[in-house]
C-alpha cells in the first residue's frame, strides 16, 4: 500500500466534491453575441459551453456545482435545473446570484457561506486540459491556500505572466512582453476555505487577491500544456466551434466490473466482498493518462434481488473511487442495471434494455459523451458483455485473467500506433 500512496490525494483528506464556476462576466468583448445571453451559455457545437465544461469536471468525482451568476441569471438558473437530466448523472447544480459588478473576488465573497472546506474554481469562459486530481494533490502541500493550473504559451499576448519556482507560484499576473513566452493563468483552481479571509466584497481575484497570495508563498502551480481555449474574444469563440468538439471526441474504455476490475465471487455488493484484480487500478490510470474515457457498465441484479441495498452499492463505489485516487486514477462515468426478468423483486422484476447483453448502458453513455465509437473497446469476462458491445457497435475483448494493466496497455498501444 505504501507505493499506492505516492501520488494522488493523501487519504486523510476527503476528496473535493464541489466546483464553483464564475458565470457573471458581461462578455462585452463578444459584442452582440452576449447581448442577451451570458457568455458561459453561448452554444459550442450545439450545447451551452457551460454544459461541456461541467460534464468534463464531473469526470473527477465532483458532484456539486455552484454557479456564480449575475447578468441574465434567470437563464443560468433554467440551465442549472435541466442539467442533471441532460447529463444523466446524480449531480446537484445550484446558482448563487452576485450583486452587480462585484467582480470575481466579490462573487466568491458573497457566496462564502456556501463554499466547502476545499473546492475547485473555474472561469466560466475557458477550457483547460487539467488533471484535477493532480491539482487537488498540489493543494494538499503545506501552507497552500490555492493551487493554480498554469498554461505555457509561446507568446503572452493579452495575458499576465505567472512565475513558478518548483511548485511555488512566486509572482502572479504581472504584465509581460506580449511577444515573450511564459506561463499564464489557466482559469482552473483548487482552493481551501482560507481564501475566504482574503476576499473583498468587490474586486477581482486575479488583480486584487492572487498577486498577494503569490507574494506570501501561499499558491502552488501545476503546469498543464494540453488543450486550452478561452472563448472571451470573437475569433477564439469561432475557433471553439471546431476545436472543442474535436478535443472532447475520444475513444472510450467500457469496463465490465465483476471479473474485470474485481474478482468475480457472485453478487459483489459490499466493500468486504470486493477484491481488486491485479493491475486493475493501474489499467484505469493508463487509460486516463492516454486521454480515453473510462466507463463502468455493470449488471447489478443483486440489487434487484434484494441481496444488497442501493446504499451498499454506493458505499462500494465510493470505496472503489477512493482506491483509484490513491494511484491518481478515476472512472469518468458509470451505468448499472438492477433489473432481472425472473430474479428481480417487485419493480426490479422486468426485462430491461440496459441489462447486458442488451446495449442500453453503452448507448446511454454514448448519448452523453462524444465517444469515438470506432476506436473504443469493451472489456468483459462473459459472452453477454461481448454481445452488448457488438449490439452497440463497439469492439470488445474477453478478459480471462492475468494482469488487467498488461491487457489495457497492449490495447492502448495498438490504437495509438
Ligand atoms: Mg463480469
Amino acid at each position: 500500500m505504501a507505493l499506492l500512496k505516492s501520488s494522488g490525494t493523501p487519504s486523510d483528506l476527503a476528496p473535493i466534491r464541489q466546483a464553483v464556476i464564475l458565470c457573471g462576466g458581461l462578455g462585452s468583448r463578444l459584442g452582440s453575441l452576449t447581448k442577451d445571453t451570458p457568455k458561459p451559455l453561448l452554444p459550442v457545437d450545439g450545447a451551452p459551453f457551460l454544459q461541456l465544461q461541467i460534464r468534463d469536471i464531473s469526470r473527477y468525482g465532483v458532484t456539486r456545482f455552484l454557479l456564480l451568476a449575475a447578468f441574465r441569471s434567470d437563464q443560468i438558473e433554467a440551465f442549472a435545473a435541466d442539467l442533471p437530466g441532460l447529463l444523466g448523472r446524480d449531480i446537484k447544480v445550484d446558482v448563487a446570484i452576485e450583486p452587480d459588478r462585484a467582480g470575481t473576488a466579490g462573487a466568491l465573497y458573497h457566496a462564502r457561506d456556501r463554499l466547502d472546506d476545499r473546492f475547485f474554481l473555474f472561469n466560466g469562459d475557458s477550457l483547460l486540459q487539467a488533471d484535477l486530481l493532480d491539482l487537488e494533490a498540489k493543494l494538499a502541500s503545506s501552507g497552500a491556500v490555492g493551487a493554480l493550473a498554469l498554461r505555457p504559451v509561446d507568446a503572452l499576448g493579452r495575458y499576465g505572466v505567472v512565475r513558478l519556482e518548483g511548485e511555488q507560484v512566486t509572482a502572479f499576473g504581472a504584465s509581460g512582453d506580449p511577444k515573450a513566452p511564459g506561463l499564464i493563468n489557466g482559469g482552473v483552481y483548487a482552493f481551501s476555505r482560507a481564501l475566504v479571509d482574503r476576499l473583498p466584497p468587490t474586486g477581482s481575484l486575479e488583480a486584487d487577491v492572487l498577486p498577494h497570495l503569490a507574494d506570501e508563498g501561499a499558491l502552488r502551480g501545476l503546469v498543464c500544456d494540453g488543450f486550452f481555449l478561452d472563448i472571451g474574444v470573437p475569433e477564439d469563440f469561432a475557433r471553439a466551434q471546431t476545436e472543442v468538439p474535436a478535443y472532447f471526441r475520444r475513444p472510450a474504455l467500457f469496463l465490465d466490473r465483476d471479473g474485470v476490475l474485481n474478482e468475480e465471487s457472485g453478487y459483489v455488493g459490499t466493500v468486504d466482498r470486493f477484491q481488486w484484480i491485479e493491475g486493475a487500478r493501474e489499467a484505469v490510470k493508463l487509460a486516463n493518462d492516454r486521454g480515453w474515457y473510462v466507463f463502468i457498465v455493470t449488471n447489478q441484479s443483486g440489487l434487484g434481488r434484494g441481496l444488497y441495498s442501493l446504499s451498499d452499492f454506493q458505499d462500494l463505489h465510493a470505496h472503489i473511487d477512493a482506491d483509484l485516487r490513491r494511484v491518481g486514477a478515476h472512472i469518468d462515468d458509470l451505468r448499472f442495471c438492477p433489473h432481472h426478468p425472473e430474479g428481480g423483486v417487485g419493480v426490479f422484476q422486468r426485462d430491461c434494455g440496459w441489462r447486458k447483453p442488451e446495449p442500453g448502458m453503452l448507448l446511454d453513455l454514448m448519448r452523453v459523451w462524444p465517444v469515438d465509437r470506432e476506436a473504443s473497446v469493451l472489456i468483459g469476462d462473459k459472452s453477454s458483455d461481448l454481445e452488448a458491445a457488438e449490439r452497440a457497435g463497439v469492439e470488445s475483448r474477453r478478459f480471462s485473467g492475468g494482469r488487467l494493466d498488461a491487457v489495457i496497455s497492449q490495447i492502448l498501444d495498438e490504437r495509438s500506433s
